[in-house]
């Protein structure tokens, strides 16, 4: 995979980049980057990129050339289905199944705004995807883009070990992930539950399903109406009711 990530400040990303498992994916040459900057693109004399909004009002908005530019430099007219990715408040809200489907493309280019916004026709000719990563606005979208790259990265095969592996992860599964436990048994009066330490297999699994379903129903319940619920699943989920007293 290749991620071309356009930005006004690339300098944001480095460390990011540069840290943890995206460093050794890159290191283990699953995934290659390139940070571009789009003003390098400007036909600007002054290397703008930006410009007052038709019509008034506040902010500046992205200009359409050097962002169309950039992404003619780092795509290619043979390429058959590079995803030109738009992060924006205003896109479809980020999921690990559109992470999913990242994973299996072989080019993403990112871009990146800042300011008020973007030329609308950038939206409308240029880009295949507009993501959001919540409700909420943030200055940039370089933030955006990392986070996206990262859940993208984990997905791709051999960059997580077996320990770590992103399958039975919070979403993955449709469901939020168990509860975990680590030695000390008791801490401070804490106690792990027995039945991890039992080394009976069967009822730990038994334990972990029901826990994620009990989790998921009391934080989200609304992952719950997109979930086909097994027959064991919707027995667990009526105990856990009863049980709680729900
Ligand atoms: N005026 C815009 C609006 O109301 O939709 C917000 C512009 S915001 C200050 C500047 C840039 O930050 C956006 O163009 C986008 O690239 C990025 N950004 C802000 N919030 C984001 C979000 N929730 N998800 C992804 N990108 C975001």
């Amino acid at each position: 995979m290749h991620i071309d990530i356009l930005t006004l400040f690339p300098e944001m990303m480095t460390g990011v980049l540069d840290s943890s498992m995206l460093k050794k994916a890159r290191d283990k040459g699953k995934f290659s980057y390139n940070l571009v900057n789009f003003r390098d693109y400007s036909e600007n004399k002054h290397r703008k990129v930006d410009d007052y909004p038709y019509g008034g009002g506040a902010g500046m908005v992205l200009t359409p050339q050097p962002i169309f530019d950039a992404v003619d430099a780092v795509t290619n007219e043979k390429e058959t289905s590079p995803r030109i990715i738009l992060m924006s408040p205003q896109g479809e809200r980020y999921t690990q199944q559109k992470a999913e489907e990242l994973a299996h493309v072989e080019h993403l280019v990112f871009i990146c705004g800042h300011y008020e916004g973007y030329d609308e026709r950038i939206r409308e000719y240029l880009v295949t995807d507009e993501i959001s990563i919540g409700d909420y606005v943030l200055t940039g979208g370089e933030l955006g883009a990392m986070v996206v790259l990262d859940s993208i990265v984990r997905l791709l095969p051999d960059v997580l070990g077996n320990t770590e592996s992103a399958s039975r992860d919070s979403f993955s599964t449709g469901l939020l992930e168990h509860p975990h436990y680590t030695r000390p048994a008791n801490f401070r009066g804490m106690t792990a539950p027995e039945v991890l330490l039992s080394g009976n297999h069967a009822n730990i699994a038994t334990w972990r399903k029901r826990e994620s379903l009990k989790r998921t129903y009391m934080r989200r319940r609304d992952l719950l109406d997109n979930h086909t619920l097994s027959e064991t699943e919707k027995k667990l989920i009526t105990r856990i009711k009863d049980d709680e007293k729900l």
